[in-house]
C-alpha cells in the first residue's frame, strides 16, 4: 500500500487525561506534556504512516544507535490560542525545512512534508485544550527524530523515530541574565554540526555553560572557534546588539543556527524603520561599545523566550553592565512578534498559519 500521508492519521486517544492535575497558572517551561504524542518510523527505506498515541515511554535495544553515535535531532515550535479559541501556529513550514536541512548533515532520513504538517496539526487539533491562555504562555511543541536501528558499527542506522510531544508553558521569564563571554570552549566550529538543531551541540555546551554559572554567569556568548574575537550566539539563542540606535546580529554560517525568531526579527525590525545591520561583531567592538557608552542593549532571541534581555557581560576578568532603558528595542520586537503570534494583530508577512 503506498505512503501518502493525507488520509486519516490514527489516533488512539488516552483513556484518562491528565489535564485536571496541571496548575495552568504555575507553569514552568517544558516539565509536563500532554496526553498524545505523534509517532512515526522509518524502516525499509522509507517512513511509514505516522499516528497519535497516548503520551507514552519509548522502547529501545542497548544497540539502538542514538546511544552510541548520537544521531539525534529535534525543533522547537509553539501554538498559541487567541480570545475566540483559534488555534495558531507560527513559521511551521520554516521548523519542518530546518528539520531536514538537520537531518541531512546528520545522515538521517528527510520526513515528508506531509507527515510532519499534518501529523502536527492533527495533534495540536487533539491537544487543544492543553494551549494555555494567559498571557505569554503557550503550548511548547518538540519535534524530534532519533535513530532507533541497532549495531555498534559506526555507521548511520537503518531505522529511526520520529515523535512530536507537547508541554503547555507558562511565560518564559528568565530574570536579568548575565553571560560570559567564551574564550576557550566552542559551541561549534567551520564544517562542523553547529547549523543543525543537534542533540549532541547541546551536550558540548552544558560543561563551559556549567563554568560560566559557577562564577556567577547564567550563560554563555560563544564566540568564533578559530579566534575568540567574534561573537556568534547567546547560549542556545542568537544574539543582537544594539549600539546607539542601530540594531546587529551577526550573519548565519555553518556555525550558527539560521534561528526563526532571529529574522522574524530581522523583518519586523526593518519595517518599523530600525537601522539594522547583519555583520560580524568582535568582542573589542562591544567592549568600546561598553566603555563609551553607545552600547544600549544586548539580547538572545529564540522560540522559547522570544526575546531575553542581558543585563551584563563578563569577558576576561572585568564585568561590563548594560544600561537600563524604557522602550527598548527587544522589547518592542517581542511585543510585535508575540502579537502576531496570538492573532492581536495583522500578520503581513503569511507567517500565522491557522490550526482550527
Ligand atoms: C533553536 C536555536 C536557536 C533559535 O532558533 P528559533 O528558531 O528562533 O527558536 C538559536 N540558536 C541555537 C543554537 C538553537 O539551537
Amino acid at each position: 500500500m503506498a505512503i501518502n500521508y493525507t488520509e486519516d492519521i490514527q489516533i488512539e486517544k488516552s483513556k484518562t487525561s491528565k489535564i485536571a492535575n496541571v496548575d495552568f497558572n504555575n507553569l514552568a517551561f517544558g516539565r509536563v506534556f500532554s496526553d498524545h504524542m505523534l509517532v512515526c518510523d522509518f524502516k525499509n527505506g522509507e517512513w511509514q504512516n505516522p499516528s497519535i498515541v497516548p503520551y507514552q515511554p519509548v522502547t529501545l535495544e542497548p544497540s539502538a544507535k542514538i546511544f552510541h553515535y548520537g544521531q539525534s535531532i529535534f525543533e522547537g515550535m509553539k501554538a498559541y490560542k487567541d480570545s475566540d479559541n483559534n488555534v495558531f501556529l507560527f513559521r511551521p513550514v520554516d521548523n519542518f525545512n530546518r528539520l531536514n536541512i538537520s537531518a541531512k548533515r546528520l545522515a538521517m532520513p528527510e520526513l515528508p512534508e506531509a507527515c510532519f504538517m499534518n501529523g502536527l496539526k492533527e495533534l495540536i487539533k487533539l491537544e487543544k485544550d492543553w494551549i494555555p491562555t494567559s498571557e505569554g504562555s503557550s503550548l511548547y511543541i518538540r519535534p524530534f527524530m532519533f535513530a532507533t536501528g541497532q549495531g555498534f558499527h559506526a555507521s548511520p542506522a537503518n531505522a529511526y523515530k520520529f515523535i512530536i510531544a507537547c508541554a503547555p508553558s507558562g511565560s518564559y521569564f528568565s530574570g536579568k541574565v548575565k553571560v560570559l563571554i567564551e574564550e576557550k570552549y566552542s559551541r561549534s566550529a567551520n564544517g562542523g554540526v553547529g547549523f543543525a538543531k543537534a542533540g549532541g551541540n547541546y551536550a558540548g555546551q552544558f560543561y563551559p555553560t556549567q563554568l560560566a554559572n559557577n562564577r556567577g554567569y547564567q550563560q554563555v556568548i560563544w564566540t568564533d572557534d578559530n579566534t575568540h574575537e567574534y561573537i556568534e550566539e547567546a547560549g542556545a539563542m542568537n544574539i543582537f546588539v544594539r549600539i546607539n540606535d542601530t540594531l546587529l546580529t551577526v550573519p548565519t554560517s555553518d556555525r550558527i543556527l539560521d534561528g526563526i525568531t532571529r529574522k522574524s526579527i530581522l523583518t519586523i525590525a526593518e519595517a518599523e524603520g530600525i537601522d539594522v545591520e547583519v555583520r560580524k561583531i568582535k568582542v573589542a567592538e562591544l567592549i568600546e561599545a561598553s566603555e563609551n557608552g553607545s552600547l544600549k542593549e544586548l539580547f538572545g532571541a529564540g522560540t522559547a523566550a522570544v526575546v531575553s534581555p542581558i543585563s551584563g557581560f563578563g569577558f576576561k576578568g572585568k564585568d561590563y553592565e548594560l544600561p537600563e532603558l524604557e522602550n527598548t528595542y527587544g522589547a518592542l520586537l517581542k511585543k510585535r512578534i508575540t502579537d502576531i503570534q496570538t492573532n492581536k494583530s495583522d500578520d503581513p508577512y503569511g507567517w500565522r498559519v491557522k490550526v482550527c
